[in-house]
């Protein structure tokens, strides 16, 4: 048995859980919020208890320190040793890894040289590693990058047409995100078709971010995100795709810079633009239930952009076998997937079973009904789970 822990980063936040492995037994999970600011919040669950603080991080090498330090305080690890490994969750590994690599000075400049393409995430985490590096100096780090699952697409899936020198000469092309979420999904969804050969599946990431993926043989074939986790379907605030030429617009009828349009289609479109009412699809629900039209026209935009994914992929893999619901809205809110499996009914013929789906909230479940084409699941993600056993696997295992 070893402990391993994982570790989330963002640019004022640092989630973490410590595993003991290979048994995939969460001993605890944890977050420091509003690192940099004057009102931290520090978190810490173990066993049945969650004790809340106020720390003030100076910065994420001070919200290292204090976990590493709480786990020995609160006596659920006797010495900073007893950690063997760390793996940390990486947004974005361009073209350099299809898969976690140790994290050794080659990959850490790989990473630092791909911040112009994920500014506030990968910049976080080499914050983020370097601060355990300097805690923990002689526990091995991974870096699992939420990329590398998408790179076996092909070059058909993820060039964008642009003129082909900018694709060259900076490596602009799809690579997706949330991929560690996708391949779990994949693993976990394949146990729905036995004896099925080269299954095929379509996985729907659907929370405030979300992505659908295309995946054939445990393998991406396609993916919704782009360069960035803009691409896609619309989500709580971002965009996800349309026409190109709208940026240019509204940035000549606004007179904002290309940034403050780009910042406004990242952070305050999708549900949160469309609705006017919140980022939070519980929100705009309630507030189409009580007859908001924008709230109830965010609603169907978003089923339809869902739907249309699903059809282009059930075209792309050439059918499907399975189609899975994960992340806070897939696997919570049984209003989106119903709104959606009624759109695809009729050309895909998939039926659920709308009562059993009803009841379907945050645990993994068949919501198909056996008459359906394709068999639809809701499967609870996990993707500290994959980072902790990549760790393990790669540091501890050999
Ligand atoms: P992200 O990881 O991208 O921040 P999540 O996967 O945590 O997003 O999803 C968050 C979203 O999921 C929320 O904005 C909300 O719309 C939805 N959500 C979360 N919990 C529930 C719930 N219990 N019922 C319905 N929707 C939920």
């Amino acid at each position: 048995m070893s402990k391993v822990m994982t570790v989330n980063s963002g640019s004022s936040s640092l989630k973490f859980k410590l595993y003991e492995m290979p048994e995939e037994k969460v001993i605890c999970s944890g977050n420091c919020e509003r690192i940099g600011a004057a009102d931290g919040i520090f978190t810490i669950k173990y066993g049945d208890k969650k004790d809340v603080t106020y720390p003030v991080f100076k910065d994420h090498a001070v919200a290292a320190k204090l976990v590493v330090d709480s786990l020995v305080e609160k006596g659920i690890i006797s010495s900073y040793d007893e950690i063997k490994a760390i793996g940390h969750r990486i947004v974005q590994g361009g073209k350099y890894f299809s898969k976690s690599a140790m994290f050794d000075a080659d990959t850490e400049a790989k990473i630092e040289s791909l911040v112009p393409l994920a500014p506030l995430h990968n910049a976080a985490h080499l914050t983020c590693f370097r601060a355990f590096k300097q805690v923990l100096p002689n526990c091995p780090a991974i870096a699992t990058f939420d990329t590398a699952f998408h790179q076996t697409m092909s070059p058909v899936d993820y060039t964008f047409p642009i003129p082909y020198e900018l694709t060259e000469k900076y490596d602009i092309r799809r690579y997706g995100a949330h991929g560690t979420s996708h391949k779990f999904l994949a693993e976990e969804g394949a146990k729905y078709l036995p004896g099925v050969k080269n299954p095929k599946i379509i996985s729907c990431h659907i929370g405030s971010g979300a992505s659908i993926t295309a995946i054939e043989n445990g393998k991406c074939v396609a993916t919704s995100m782009g360069l960035t986790p803009l691409g896609g379907i619309m989500m709580g605030t971002r965009t996800g795709d349309m026409d190109p030429s709208v940026f240019n617009y509204v940035c000549s009828v606004t007179g904002k810079s290309a940034e403050e349009v780009y910042q406004m289609f990242n952070k305050k479109s999708g549900f949160l633009g469309v609705s006017c009412v919140s980022n939070d699809s519980r929100d705009v629900f309630a507030a189409a239930e009580k007859g908001d039209a924008k709230a109830q026209l965010s609603i169907d935009l978003f089923n339809r952009r869902i739907a249309d994914f699903i059809g282009q992929y059930f075209v792309r893999l050439g059918g499907a076998d399975l189609i899975i619901w994960s992340a806070g809205i897939g696997e919570n809110e049984p209003r989106t997937r119903s709104g959606v499996c009624a759109l695809i009914k009729d050309a895909l013929g998939v039926e659920i079973d709308e009562e059993l789906n009803s009841t379907i909230h945050g645990k993994e479940a068949l919501i198909s009904t056996p008459n359906s084409k394709i068999k639809v699941v809701v499967i609870p993600t996990d993707e500290e789970v994959m980072i902790a056993r990549d760790a393990y696997d790669m540091c501890i295992k050999g």
